[in-house]
Parts: structure tokens; C-alpha cells; sequence
């Protein structure tokens, strides 16, 4: 299905990133993932996921928090004809204790990294007229929670960059569009639990249940395949025209 196209993942050396580069590589698209490090792991996890799906896979590593190492990745890549842009951070903390070096941490790795990237990558799309850009946001660029001010700041600035980008590129056969997940239960939510345990002076299965999955009617966390799944669905020629908007994977968080 996806066979001849070349993907470039963000952050995918674990969770979302991953199960979204697994995902079109079984669709047959050539995948580059990346992450800030460089660990003999890290190109071992390429090899395994080209053995394992058939195509070719390369690792790359960037920093997404530097913006000429992320208009680097795509060149080093050659260009992409499908961009992800999904790597991220997090931290909890009321307004007043946050930390200044990580609002401008989180403001770089989870929204400019993707400005670097698109406008890096946008240009070999327009030549080809083919191309996918899509944005990994979350339930919390569409609503808010308490305590996660900069992430939140940052997931609505992603969803805005991706109706700009949509209606930049309109016609020129390149879409671009952001998927909002709720919870998946991926490291990034995992290391949230202790803070919340904190924050809200409660347990682990109290948090989850009462405070994570709270929001999310299905009660269900949902799954990093079903984020891969929803990604090579923007990417088929059903999906042509979805351009410029959300589409959320949340179990009915933000229908409440
Ligand atoms: P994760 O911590 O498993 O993955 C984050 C990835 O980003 C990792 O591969 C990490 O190496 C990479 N990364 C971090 N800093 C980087 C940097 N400076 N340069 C390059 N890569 C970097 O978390 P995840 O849950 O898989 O999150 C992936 C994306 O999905 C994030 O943008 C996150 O905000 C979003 N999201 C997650 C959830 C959830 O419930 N897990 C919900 C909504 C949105």
C-alpha cells in the first residue's frame, strides 16, 4: 500500500513513535526513526523492525530540542513523502513552581520540532506533488487539565501549525493533519504516574483509574497500533481530502 514512500518518524525509538513506524513499515513504507541518543539499541531496534516487516529501516539521530538538527534528520533521510512529527516530553507542575527550562524544553521538542521538519520536508513533497504530514497532538490540544501548562500550550500550538500547513499545501496533493490521542500507556504516561501519585496524594491504581482513565469514557487506555493504524489511514488515497484537521483516538475523552 505504501510501498515506494519513505517515512520519517520523530521520536520513535519507543511508545507511539514506534508503534506508528511499525505500522507503515507493514504497509510497506520505508521507515527512518530517531531519537536524541545514539545507543548500539537504537540501531538494533531498525534492524529488528526491517526483519522483521520486509522494508527498510534506518535509525537517524537528531535532537528534536535543536532546530538545525531537525531540519538535518530530513536531509539525512533524503526527504520524506510521509513526515511524522511525534516526539515529545512532559512535565506536571502548578504554573507557579514550573520549571522555566522546561516550559522552553517542552515548547521545543513537542511544537518547533515540527515547524523545523515540515518546512524542511515540505519542499520535496511539492516536487513529487504526494505527501503526509502529520502531527501526534493529544486530547490536551483540543481541552485542558490542570498542572501540565507548557504541554498543553504546545498541543494546541501543533493542532493550529497543522490547519496552517494543511492550507498551505492544499492542492498541491500533500495533506496534513493531527491525530489527538487520549491515554495510551507508553513510558511518557508512566513516568506521570509518581508526580500525579504527588499531586493528587493518592495511589497508583487511584491515579489511573481516577484520574487518568477518568477522562476517557471507554475506561480503556488506547493503544500505540491504533495510533500506527490511524496514521496509514491518513496516508491511503481514502484520506486525500482530510486535510486541516483532528481526528482523536481518545475513547471519548473529548466528547464529554
Ligand atoms: P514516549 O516517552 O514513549 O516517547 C517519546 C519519544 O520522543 C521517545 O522515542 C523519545 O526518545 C523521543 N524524544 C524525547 N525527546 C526527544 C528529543 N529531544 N529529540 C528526539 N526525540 C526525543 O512517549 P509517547 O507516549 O510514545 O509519546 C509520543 C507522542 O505522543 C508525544 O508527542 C506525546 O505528547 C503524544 N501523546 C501521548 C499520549 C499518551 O498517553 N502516551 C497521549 C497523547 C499524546
Amino acid at each position: 500500500q505504501l510501498a515506494g514512500k519513505r517515512a520519517v518518524v520523530t521520536g520513535s525509538n519507543s511508545g507511539i513513535g514506534l508503534g506508528i513506524a511499525r505500522e507503515l513499515a507493514r504497509a510497506g513504507a520505508e521507515v527512518v526513526i530517531n531519537s536524541f541518543t545514539d545507543d548500539a539499541d537504537d540501531h538494533a531496534l531498525a534492524a529488528q523492525l526491517a526483519t522483521e516487516t520486509g522494508v527498510k529501516v534506518s535509525y537517524i539521530q537528531a535532537d528534536m530540542s535543536k532546530p538545525d538538527q531537525c531540519r538535518a534528520l530530513i536531509e539525512q533521510a533524503g526527504g520524506c513523502d510521509i513526515l511524522i512529527n511525534n516526539a515529545g516530553i512532559q512535565h506536571v507542575a502548578r504554573i507557579e513552581e514550573f520549571p522555566a527550562e522546561k516550559w522552553d524544553a517542552i515548547l521545543a521538542i513537542n511544537l518547533s520540532s515540527a515547524f523545523h521538519t515540515t518546512a524542511a520536508a515540505l519542499p520535496g513533497m511539492y516536487d513529487k506533488g504526494w505527501g503526509r504530514v502529520i502531527n501526534i497532538a493529544s486530547a490536551h490540544g483540543l481541552t485542558a487539565s490542570p498542572y501540565k501548562s507548557a504541554y498543553i500550550a504546545a498541543k494546541h500550538g501543533i493542532v493550529g501549525l497543522s490547519k496552517t500547513t494543511a492550507l498551505e499545501a492544499a492542492g498541491k496533493g500533500v495533506t496534513c493533519n493531527a491525530i489527538c490521542p487520549g491515554y495510551v500507556l507508553t513510558p511518557i504516561v508512566e513516568k506521570q504516574i509518581p508526580d500525579q501519585m504527588k499531586t493528587h496524594n493518592m495511589d497508583r491504581e487511584t491515579v489511573i483509574k481516577e484520574v487518568m482513565l477518568s477522562r476517557q469514557p471507554s475506561g480503556e487506555f488506547a493503544t500505540v497500533e491504533q495510533m500506527g493504524g490511524t496514521a496509514v489511514f491518513l496516508c491511503s488515497d481514502a484520506a486525500a481530502q482530510i486535510t486541516g484537521t483532528t481526528i482523536s483516538v481518545d475513547g471519548g475523552w473529548t466528547a464529554l
